[in-house]
C-alpha cells in the first residue's frame, strides 16, 4: 500500500533567477540542506521551453559531478527546484528520488513533510482513472496538480484546486516551465523560507542554504501560503488561514543550527536547552562532553550555566552520515563506527553527556559502555528534550510507538538499560521556553502526542500514555 512507503525527511531548495546559473545554485543549495536527506538527490531545471533533469542516488556529490551541473546550466536555465530525500534504507527505490517529474514535463514537484493519509488523494485519483499504487504521497500530489494543468488550468489554479486533497505536512516547491510556485500546509509543520538572490528568488527548507550560495533571507513562507515566482516576480495569495504549528523537533534535532527558523537562530535555542537542562538537573560532575555534532550547543550551554568544564570526549568520524535509520542489525556496529572516546579526557572523570534525543536508547547504551571503557568514573546523561514518546507522522522518520524507549520503559528503566549512573531529561515546559514562542505555534507531538493536523486511520497505531 503506498502509505507505507511514505517515511520521508527531506529537504527542497528552488531559484528563479535569469541570468544565474541556477543549477550550480540548486547543487550548493541541497549540499548545505544534506542533513535533511542523505538517500537521493535531484534537480530539475527549465529554460522557460523545455525540462532538463539530473538525479541519482546517495549523498549531493556522489549523485551529481561537475558535468552533471554544467550539463544543465548549459541549456540556458532560469529556474531549478531541487530535493534531497532521506528514507528507511529498506525503502531506498531510485524511483522515489525528487523532484516528481511526469514525462509530458507539465509540472515538477519537491516535497517535504509527509501525508499520513493518502485517502483523499486516492480516492480522488480512482475517480479520474490514474493509476497511483506505485506512488508515494508526492507523486499522488504531482499527478493531481497534472490533472488540472491537464484540464488547461495555470499551475496557480491547479494547486488551489488540487490542494484540498493533501492532507498532511507539505512543505513543496513546484514549477512549470515559467514559472516556480511555494506553497506550505496551514500548520507549517516544516520550515520553507524566501530569499533574495541577483534580482531573482530562491526558496529553502533551511536559511543556512542561502548564506551558502549569498543569498539574502526575504521571509518565511507563511503556513497556508501559495507564491509564485514569474516573469514579473513575486505573488503570494493566502489559501488558507494559518495555523501555525512548527514541528518542535526541528529545533531540538532536525534543523542545522546556524538556520534561522521563526526568526529563532536555532544554536541559541538549543544553548538555551542545556542551560535549563543545567538548572533543572544538576549534576555532579567534573567535565561535560556532547554527542557530536547535534548535542554540542546543548552541551556548551549545559556547561555554561552550571559552571562544568566542556571538553570534547566523544570524536565524531565527520565522513559517516546520520545513523539513525538503519536495518536493526547494523544499528550497534554503526553508532561504533561513527564515535570513538578520547580516554586521556575521560579517565578518571564524573561526565555529564549532553545529547539532543533518546529515540531507541542505541546511541546512548553504546556510548556509555565506550565511556566507561575509555575510563569515566561516572556517567551522568542529560537529554534536551522530554522523552520522546509518539511517532512522527509529518516528515521525520522516527520508529513505531513500541520501538520508542521511553514509550515502553520508565525513566529509571531507562537509565538502567543505558547504563548510566544517573539519566534526566528536559522538562517540557522548559523546552517551550527555551524557544521563546508560544507553544499553541508548535506541534509537540512527539512529546505529547496531541497530533495538530488529523492522521485519520493511522490513529490507530498510536496508543496513549499517562503523561510523564
Ligand atoms: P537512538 O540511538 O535511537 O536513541 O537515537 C538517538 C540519536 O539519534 C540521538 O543522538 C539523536 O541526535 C539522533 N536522532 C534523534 N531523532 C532523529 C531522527 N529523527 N533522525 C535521525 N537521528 C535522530
Amino acid at each position: 500500500m503506498a502509505t507505507e512507503n511514505i517515511k520521508e525527511k527531506c529537504g527542497v531548495f528552488g531559484v528563479y533567477c535569469p541570468g544565474e546559473e541556477v543549477a550550480r545554485n540548486t547543487f550548493f543549495g541541497l549540499f548545505a540542506l544534506q542533513h535533511r536527506g542523505q538517500e537521493s538527490a535531484g534537480i530539475v531545471t527549465s529554460n522557460g521551453e523545455e525540462f532538463f533533469q539530473h538525479k541519482g542516488m546517495g549523498l549531493v556529490t556522489q549523485a551529481f559531478n561537475e558535468k552533471d551541473i554544467d550539463y544543465l546550466d548549459q541549456r540556458g536555465g532560469f529556474i531549478s527546484i531541487g530535493h534531497v530525500r532521506y528514507s528507511t534504507s529498506r525503502e531506498s527505490r531510485p524511483e522515489y528520488c525528487q523532484p516528481v517529474l511526469h514525462e509530458d514535463n507539465l509540472v515538477a514537484l519537491a516535497h517535504n513533510g509527509n501525508l499520513p493519509s493518502t485517502t483523499r488523494l486516492e480516492e480522488f485519483l480512482s475517480k479520474i482513472n490514474a493509476p497511483f499504487s506505485h506512488l508515494n504521497d508526492s507523486g499522488m500530489m504531482t499527478e493531481a496538480v497534472r490533472y488540472y494543468l491537464k484540464k488547461g488550468a495555470a499551475i496557480e489554479e491547479a494547486v488551489i484546486e488540487a490542494q484540498p486533497l493533501f492532507t498532511g505536512a507539505y512543505s513543496l516547491l513546484m514549477m512549470t516551465k515559467d514559472k516556480l510556485v511555494a506553497l506550505r500546509d496551514q500548520c507549517g509543520i516544516r520550515p520553507l523560507s524566501i530569499g533574495k538572490l541577483n534580482g531573482g528568488f530562491v526558496f529553502a527548507s533551511e536559511t543556512c542554504a542561502f548564506d551558502t550560495i549569498g543569498a539574502s533571507f526575504l521571509r518565511d513562507v507563511t503556513p497556508g501560503e501559495m507564491v509564485v515566482v514569474t516573469e514579473n516576480g513575486l505573488v503570494s495569495q493566502q489559501l488558507q488561514l494559518p495555523n501555525p504549528k512548527l514541528d518542535i523537533f526541528e529545533f531540538v534535532y532536525f534543523a542545522r543550527p546556524d538556520s534561522k527558523i521563526m526568526n529563532r537562530r536555532v544554536f541559541e535555542v538549543r544553548q538555551k536547552l542545556g542551560m535549563l537542562l543545567a538548572m533543572e538537573v544538576p549534576a555532579d560532575a567534573d567535565i561535560v562532553i556532547g554527542v557530536p555534532d547535534s548535542g554540542i550547543p546543548m552541551a556548551l550551554g549545559y556547561a555554561k550555566a552550571s559552571g562544568i568544564e566542556f571538553t570534547e570526549g566523544l570524536i565524531k568520524n565527520r565522513y559517516i552520515h546520520r545513523t539513525f535509520i538503519q536495518p536493526e542489525g547494523m544499528r550497534n556496529q554503526d553508532a561504533d563506527l561513527k564515535y570513538n572516546t578520547i580516554p586521556e579526557v575521560l579517565n578518571g572523570k564524573r561526565v555529564v553527556v549532553v545529547d539532543d534525543s533518546i529515540v531507541r536508547g542505541t546511541t546512548q547504551e553504546r556510548l556509555t559502555a565506550s565511556l566507561r571503557k575509555a575510563g569515566a568514573s561516572e556517567v551522568h546523561i542529560r537529554i534536551g528534550s522530554p522523552p520522546d514518546r509518539y511517532p512522527n507522522f509529518y516528515g521525520i522518520d522516527t520508529p513505531r510507538q513500541k520501538e520508542l524507549i521511553a514509550s515502553r520503559l520508565s525513566v529509571d528503566e531507562i537509565r538502567q538499560f543505558v547504563g548510566a549512573d544517573t539519566l534526566r531529561f528536559l522538562s517540557y515546559k522548559s523546552l517551550i521556553s527555551a524557544t521563546e514562542i508560544p507553544e499553541e505555534n508548535f506541534d509537540t507531538s512527539c512529546f505529547t502526542g496531541v497530533y495538530p493536523i488529523d492522521i485519520k486511520e493511522r490513529a490507530s497505531e498510536i496508543k496513549l500514555l499517562l503523561p510523564v
